[in-house]
Order: C-alpha cells, then structure tokens, then sequence
C-alpha cells in the first residue's frame, strides 16, 4: 500500500512542518494576527483588506499586510460578551512584522488599520480594544524567487512511499490540493 507523507516529515523541518520545502526551515515565514473589537466594523465589508502603503511623513513602513472584519462575514465571531462592541477585526503582519514583541505589534497594528480605513475614507475610526495576539511561526514556507525550481516532487525514491504536500507548489491550500494530486498521479502511474 502506498504512503502518503505528509509535509515535512522528509526534512529537518520546522516545529509543525511548516517549513519544510528542500530548503528545510531556512527562510520561512511566521504571521501574527492582532484581533480588536470595535463597536462598529473598522473595515467595512466583507473583504480582505490589503496594506498597500509605504512609510510616509510621520509614518512608519505599515507592518499589517491584510486585514478583515471578520463579524461582516460571520457575525457570531463577536467576542464572548461584545463588551467591547459587537465586531471583530483581524490584521495580519506575516516575516518580520509578525516578530515584533505584542505591545509593538498591537500599536503598529491599530495605525496601519487606521490608514486603512482613511484610505477608505469611511470617516472616523471607532474604538479599537486589541483582545489576542496569535502567532504562527513557520506559517509559511521559504518562497523567494527561484523558489519555483526547488519544488519537490511526488516520489521519495523509495516503493511505496510518497509526498503530497503544498512544497510540489506553493504555501496555499492550492499548492496543498496540487501536491496530492501530483502524489495520487505518480501513484496511479507506478511510479517510484
Ligand atoms: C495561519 C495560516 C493561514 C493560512 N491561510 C490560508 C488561506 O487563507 N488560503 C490558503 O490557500 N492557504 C492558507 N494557508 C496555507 C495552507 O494552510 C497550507 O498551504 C496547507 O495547509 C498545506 O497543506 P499540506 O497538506 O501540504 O501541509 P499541512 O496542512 O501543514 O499538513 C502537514 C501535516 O503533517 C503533520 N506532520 C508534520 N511533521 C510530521 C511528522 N514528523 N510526523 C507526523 N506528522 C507530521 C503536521 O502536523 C500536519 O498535520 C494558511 C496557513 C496558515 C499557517
């Protein structure tokens, strides 16, 4: 019977195998969301919102890359009790944002969501309260240009065993359902 491994058991990868592309941890990317709860939706919508902007006169280099008010899209994300107003915000900083210490991060978070909404021009920002701070080290793999040419394939070179995994593509649950179905094909043509 064939096995199918699953990311990073073939490399010395990182804790959980999410850095596991050839290159093994090296390179990879952490993410950290800030969540805030507001009394009225910071980013009204039901989108992502993405951080297109630069350091800027009084302005530091936004750490946030995206942003979504989740309790547009599904309402009872709300916190328990909504003392803090009945919507909940995630702004995700990803590499070396996503480092900062939670203090930083919360402060930077709430600016960039700020120029966010400005940008917007959807009027004055109502209170923002942070309620978490969650972090996931290794939440990406390593994929600098020329990553392309490091994908790893199906066959491990041993019968029977297989890799169906996002590094035979990209970090994406669309390089993940790509990586099984690279794996399933090698399996159904014999392959080794
Ligand atoms: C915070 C976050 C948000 C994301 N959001 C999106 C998104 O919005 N859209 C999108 O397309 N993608 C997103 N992704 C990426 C997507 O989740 C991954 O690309 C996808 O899950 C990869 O699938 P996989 O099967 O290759 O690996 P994984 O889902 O990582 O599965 C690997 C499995 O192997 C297990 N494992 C590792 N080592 C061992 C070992 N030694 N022994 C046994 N088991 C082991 C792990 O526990 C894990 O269960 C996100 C990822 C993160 C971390």
């Amino acid at each position: 019977m064939a096995r199918l491994l699953p990311t990073g058991i073939a490399s010395a990868g990182a804790p959980g195998g999410r850095g596991a592309s050839d290159g093994g941890s090296a390179g990879a990317l952490g993410c950290a969301t800030v969540y805030f709860a507001a009394p009225e939706a910071p980013l009204p919508g039901s989108a992502i919102w993405l951080e297109g902007g630069a350091a800027g006169e009084g302005r530091e280099a936004p750490v946030v890359s995206h942003a979504v008010t989740l309790t547009e899209v599904a309402p009872e994300y709300a916190t328990a009790s909504a003392v803090h107003g009945r919507h909940l915000l995630a702004a995700t900083a990803v590499g070396e944002g996503a480092e900062l210490d939670d203090e930083t991060l919360v402060r930077r978070a709430e600016s960039d969501v700020r120029a966010m909404r400005a940008a917007g021009r959807f009027g004055a920002m109502p209170a923002l309260t942070p309620v978490a701070v969650e972090r996931v080290p290794y939440a990406q793999f390593a994929q600098p240009p020329g990553a392309r040419a490091r994908r790893t394939p199906a066959s491990l070179g041993m019968p029977g065993l297989w890799r169906a995994s996002e590094t035979a593509h990209s970090s994406s649950l669309e390089g993940a359902a790509r990586g099984g179905a690279l794996a399933a094909a090698a399996i159904l043509a014999g392959a080794h």
